[in-house]
């Protein structure tokens, strides 16, 4: 059977959270993929949300949106920027959606009157869950969400825990994070937190094969090494360290500067090509040392606070700047304040202004402010979901002169609702999972801006929202100039909109975000920054 083949990774972290257990196990995914292996990822949610889609950004960050329409784990995005795998709604699962699962076939009477448990029934389910993902696959890395000695992961660690002997001892790998604090006073680095963490796994009958220790510290010495893998009963080779660095893309050549990737094909018994990290090494080449100056974007949005909100905004406006090869500063802008301090003040010093998606309708206004203002002043713009609805609403109200024009979901009584609810979410009354989700085909307009950009006359982008642009308003909004440059034919919708007399205006109700590469930067991200590039030296803020 192909599947007992299939080589598992399971990736867990102990002492404190945000280690950056995504990042080390996209970096690891993106290793063994250039090594010649073809991989997918699992991540494994402990709470009881059914998924992320219901939770706050304040909570959660970014609900991160797959093809298939699944709201999942920002971590899955990394899964999909460092590497080739395609990410669905097998690759990610929560506590609650494992019960949810398990309960309905209590109901159904799958389980034949038996008693229905956490072991083995829950776990059962994860297992079953993780080889669904895993199918056909030569590795699966699967990361366990949470923190080693959690109640809440506790049913995840036992069901890796047996996975090790249903799949061969020789094809299960279990690589922990921990962290080695370094202690001021003492001028010192602590082993003490890596070695009860590791004790804790030991404790539900894990042993680590390898650990990885984050720290701040440029080096950990041989010896202290040497120290954590005697404690900690892993082999002296196998302690590697995560040190900070400067950008995210330089992590995977870090860790094969340490050997990981070798380590861990040793442990699987896999035989493969050495990486080619040549990719890897253009990439931070460029994100770091770009020849083309700065350019600063503007990105006026709810969550300014919370930059893991905008997680793959942030990441794919940097690989605009990879493939210009300048410098993106983000200026992070609280629509409030543009509300209160008026647009000038606030994005004068910047060089494009992005409006991204969100919810609700506290500090909308600000939005609309700064639309006006990088339409008024043609200033590169760019609005996503939300931000395209913002350019809608300013537009229909600026110049088709519909003063209180507004979306249903901020005005259930504006006379013009140029943005409403979509025919199909009208008797909608559940909030998770009824959204807009995922992708839909994009018919591009020819001799558009999207098109020339795309280099495609149809393309396919990922969904999340609730309203679209009112098709009663779409022949006035034409008339008065505003150019509907992507549509979808099949369901008579606006997927985006740009303005002929200005240098660089563009909506899209979708989101772009999800699907552009550190290698290859989404054509309207490139493209954004290119403009950004050119107001910059027209005119230099
Ligand atoms: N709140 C808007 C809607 O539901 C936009 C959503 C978004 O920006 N993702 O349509």
């Amino acid at each position: 059977m192909r599947s007992r083949k299939t080589k598992f990774i399971f990736v867990t972290g102990g002492v404190v959270s945000s280690l950056g257990k995504g990042m080390a196990s996209a970096s690891m995914a993106a290793l063994l993929e250039n090594r010649g292996l073809d991989l997918t990822l699992v991540k494994l949610d402990p709470y009881i949300n059914v998924d992320p889609g219901t939770m706050s950004p304040f909570q959660h960050g970014e609900v991160y949106v797959t093809d298939d329409g699944a709201e999942t784990d920002l971590d899955l995005g990394h899964y999909e920027r460092f590497t080739n795998a395609k990410m669905s709604r097998l690759n990610n699962f929560t506590t609650g959606r494992v019960y949810h699962s398990v309960i309905q076939k209590e109901r159904r009477g799958e389980y034949l009157g038996k008693t229905v448990q956490v072991i083995p029934h829950i776990t059962d389910e994860i297992k079953a869950n993780i080889r669904a993902a895993a199918e056909g696959r030569e590795v699966v890395l699967v990361e366990v969400g949470g923190t080693v000695g959690d109640i809440e992961s506790l049913p995840f660690l036992e069901a890796i825990r047996q996975m090790r002997y249903d799949v061969g001892a020789g094809n299960a790998c279990y690589v922990h994070l921990t962290l080695l604090p370094y202690i001021a006073a003492a001028g010192e680095v602590k082993t003490k937190p890596t070695q009860h963490s590791v004790m804790k796994l030991r404790e539900i009958g894990i042993q680590p094969d390898i650990l990885i220790c984050r720290t701040d510290r440029p080096e950990i010495s041989q010896e202290m090494k040497d120290k954590i893998a005697m404690f900690c009963n892993v082999e002296p080779g196998n302690v590697f360290v995560s040190p900070d660095v400067a950008s995210i893309y330089m992590l995977p050549m870090e860790l094969h500067r340490q050997g990981l990737d070798e380590r861990l094909s040793e442990i699987m018994n896999i035989w493969t090509r050495g990486a080619r990290l040549e990719r890897w090494e253009g990439i931070v080449e460029k994100a770091m040392r770009p020849s083309k100056g700065e350019v600063k974007i503007a990105i006026v949005g709810k969550y300014v606070d919370l930059k893991e909100a905008y997680k793959s905004l942030n990441e794919s406006l940097l690989h605009g700047g990879i493939a210009n090869d300048v410098k993106v500063t983000l200026k992070y802008v609280d629509s409030q304040e543009v509300e209160a301090q008026g647009a000038q003040a606030l994005l004068s010093d910047c060089h494009a202004v992005l409006v991204p998606g969100g919810f609700g309708v506290r500090g909308t206004e600000g939005k609309i402010a700064a639309v006006k203002y990088a339409r008024e002043k043609k200033i590169p713009f760019f609005g996503i979901c939300l931000g395209l609805q913002m350019a809608v609403i300013e537009y229909a109200r600026h110049v088709l002169g519909l003063s209180q024009a507004n979306s249903l979901e901020f005005d259930e009584k504006t006379p013009d609702p140029v943005v409403s609810l979509m025919e199909s979410q009208q008797n909608v009354t559940d909030k998770g999972g009824t959204m807009r989700l995922g992708a839909y085909p994009c018919a591009l307009k020819a001799g558009s801006l999207a098109q020339k950009l795309y280099g495609a006359d149809l393309v396919s982008e990922r969904h999340r929202h609730r309203f679209e642009v009112n098709n009663a308003y779409r022949n006035r909004l034409q008339e008065a100039g505003l150019v509907f440059s992507g549509v979808n034919t099949e369901l008579n919708l606006v997927e985006m909109i740009e303005l002929t007399d200005h240098p660089h205006f563009i909506g899209c109700q979708f989101h772009p975000e999800f699907q552009s590469k550190p290698w290859a930067a989404h054509p309207l991200f490139s493209g954004f920054i290119r403009a950004a590039q050119q107001q910059r030296d027209l005119r230099p803020a």
